[in-house]
């Protein structure tokens, strides 16, 4: 049995732990907030800080908002580490933080992978993420198990850092696809067509995404329960911007994307599903 230590147990953390208690192993859990650890109880050991979380754990993940807050954390849970334990990444934290962090793991005698996942709310419920995993080949078979226990697969990565940039991809497809729908449906409606018969003239042809159908009703209805918050699309929205940037490429609507959902969190939209950036459009 592992001793895992889950930091983080928001939307994503919180279903994570619990599927890694599932699989068998002993579980750790802090939370800033700790109402929101305090759930697990019936799973899990509520620890008050990171560095009580840690303690003699084999294993820690980090599902943190983004590469500051890890860094802050994961620096509060330094001294408690034990030397040689597994450290799984599994925040979104873009290409230069993975950087950094893996630096800091190396400053504090951890081995870092870096295993942003893909997938919401609910295949984190399910068990059903996708890893994109990336890190030292002798230690795969210690982080595999906690992979196998909130993911459906894992896609290896070859070297640090190109987990978190096929990431970013990944999120440049689907933040930009989320605001080009949410234009489409403003569109519709502009034109005086109930955007209903958008969505419906294109259901199962070759251009009717599957993400259409799931995130249009949600803007048609105007209601945005959270899978995934506004406030983190535009951190990812600036990140992809901020990697592409470096990679010297312009990308027109990558850079309108990071701007709606800008506008829509600044409207006061940040907790809202990232679907609620049809309010800003
Ligand atoms: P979330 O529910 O907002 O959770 C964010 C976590 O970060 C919470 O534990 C929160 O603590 C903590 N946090 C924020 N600021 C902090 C600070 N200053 N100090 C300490 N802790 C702080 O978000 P989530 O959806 O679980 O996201 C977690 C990570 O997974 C993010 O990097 C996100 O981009 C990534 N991700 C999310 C999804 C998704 O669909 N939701 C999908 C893939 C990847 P509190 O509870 O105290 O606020």
């Amino acid at each position: 049995m592992t001793t895992v230590a889950v930091l983080g147990t928001g939307i994503m953390g919180a279903p994570m732990a619990r599927n890694i208690a599932a699989a068998g192993h002993e579980v750790r859990v802090w939370n800033r907030t700790r109402d929101r650890a305090e759930a697990l109880t019936d799973v899990a050991a509520v620890a008050s800080t990171p560095a009580e979380a840690v303690e003699r754990a084999d294993v820690v993940v980090t599902s943190l908002a983004d590469g500051a807050v890890v860094d802050e954390v994961m620096r509060a849970a330094a001294p408690s580490l034990r030397a040689g334990a597994v450290w799984l990444q599994m925040s979104t934290v873009g290409v230069a933080w993975t950087a950094d962090l893996a630096d800091l793991a190396d400053e504090v005698g951890v081995t870092m992978f870096d295993a942003p996942v893909l997938g919401t709310r609910k295949p984190a419920e399910e068990g059903t993420l996708t890893v994109l995993a990336a890190g030292s080949p002798d230690l795969r078979a210690t982080a595999q198990p906690i992979f196998d226990a909130v993911g459906a697969q894992t896609i290896w990565l070859d070297a640090p850092g190109d987990a978190s940039r096929l990431k970013l991809v990944t999120n440049a497809w689907i933040t930009s696809m989320t605001v080009v729908l949410a234009e489409s449906i403003a569109l519709a409606e502009g034109l005086g067509i109930a955007p209903q018969r958008f969505l419906d003239a294109i259901a199962g042809g070759a251009v009717g995404a599957p993400y259409a159908q799931i995130k249009g009703p949600s803007m048609v209805d105007d209601d945005y329960p959270t899978s995934f918050p506004v406030r983190l699309a535009r951190k990812d929205a600036q990140l992809v911007l901020d990697a592409a940037r470096n990679a010297g490429l312009d990308l027109l609507v990558a850079t309108a994307t990071a701007q709606r959902f800008a506008e829509a969190d600044d409207a006061g939209h940040g907790d809202a599903d990232m679907a609620a950036v049809r309010r800003a459009v």
